[in-house]
């Protein structure tokens, strides 16, 4: 779909994948105005499929929109849009293990203008792809490198929308990462470099010895995640209590070694929820308990595939069936 100050949201329309066609001058190249979203469709067992959240993703998207200068797309166009491309491309959405169609919504400047405005010309769309089960061998700790050097966002900056320059500022401590021997790289506040913000991708839980569970609060820099959020529910439906607030870097240092610290996971849409194996820093290593997947982040996890596969009942209402 389209938009212009003039006609708002139009066109909106289905069409065979292909390539866009930009001008060399679209905004979005120059400026990187453009927010995306990711959220997947689910296959079940009584032949129908159910989108998680979708409404959650349509109102993070409506944030990110605000904050990037983007209009806003109503709800009902993103449900819409959800919709009508899971309808027609049933016949991808696969079936069996823990496969889904991911989609990935998308919005960006796509005037032709090199001042420095917002936009005047928007486009929308989404993309679908198949998409395999995140631990085919079964489910395995991630290693978490801890970025010193880099920050992925400040203080009144974009952290919390989730746009393209976002990541475009964490693939250096990614590769940085990599180059350590990690699959994920944690970041840090970008005021005293103290507070635990989040994952590259994901964000971040502690099992804590008495069974409670503990969360980074939502510090204004870090993604709302919507797995973040939906674990808040879960979690305590399994009877811990579960809190947000500030984690710092020190904490989970020292919680791992003496104990207070027994579990470390990390949720996003992609891996549902990961164990954190080892955290590696310049010069140290954290690991919490064994360092294998603990069991309330399976418990927590099955909860929430369960949901998520139509093997559990759907008791918050989390599952939106598509129609048709
Ligand atoms: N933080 C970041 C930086 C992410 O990219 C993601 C993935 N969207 C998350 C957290 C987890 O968010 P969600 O649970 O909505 O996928």
């Amino acid at each position: 779909a389209e938009w212009t100050p003039e006609q708002g949201w139009h066109d909106a329309r289905v069409v065979p994948y292909g390539p866009l066609q930009l001008d060399p001058a679209t905004a979005v190249l120059h400026y990187a105005q453009e927010i995306f979203e990711g959220l997947k469709a689910y296959a079940w067992a009584d032949g129908s499929v159910r989108v998680f959240r979708a409404e959650e993703n349509a109102a993070r998207l409506q944030r990110s929109a605000h904050r990037l200068a983007l209009p806003e797309l109503p709800q009902d166009w993103f449900l819409g849009s959800v919709d009508a491309l899971v309808a027609a491309d049933r016949a991808w959405v696969p079936e069996g293990g823990e496969t889904s169609l991911y989609l990935r919504p998308f919005m960006f400047a796509s005037e032709a203008f090199l001042g420095v405005r917002p936009s005047q010309h928007v486009t929308y769309c989404v993309i679908a792809s198949p998409a395999g089960a995140y631990f085919p061998g079964g489910v395995k700790p991630v290693s978490i490198w801890l970025s010193t050097q880099y920050s992925r966002a400040g203080a009144g900056g974009t952290g919390a929308a989730k746009c393209g320059g976002n990541y475009a500022a964490s693939l250096l401590p990614q590769q940085e990462a990599a180059q350590h021997g990690c699959q994920q790289v944690a970041f840090l506040d970008s005021t005293e470099q103290r507070w635990i913000e989040e994952l590259g991708g994901m964000n971040l839980y502690f099992v804590q010895s008495d069974g409670s569970i503990v969360t980074p609060e939502l510090s204004g820099s870090i993604l709302e995640g919507i797995t973040r959020e939906s674990i808040l529910t879960i979690a305590r439906d399994l009877g811990h209590d579960v809190v947000e607030r500030r984690v710092s870097i020190d904490e989970w240092r020292e919680g791992t070694a003496d104990g207070t610290i027994t579990e470390v996971f990390a949720c996003g849409t992609a891996a549902v929820v990961t164990p954190v194996g080892v955290l590696k820093w310049d010069g140290g290593e954290a690991v919490a308990g064994d360092g294998e997947a603990g069991k309330i982040t399976m418990d927590v996890r099955s909860a929430l595939v369960d949901l998520q596969y139509g093997r559990a009942e759907d008791r918050h209402g989390w599952m939106r069936r598509i129609p048709g």
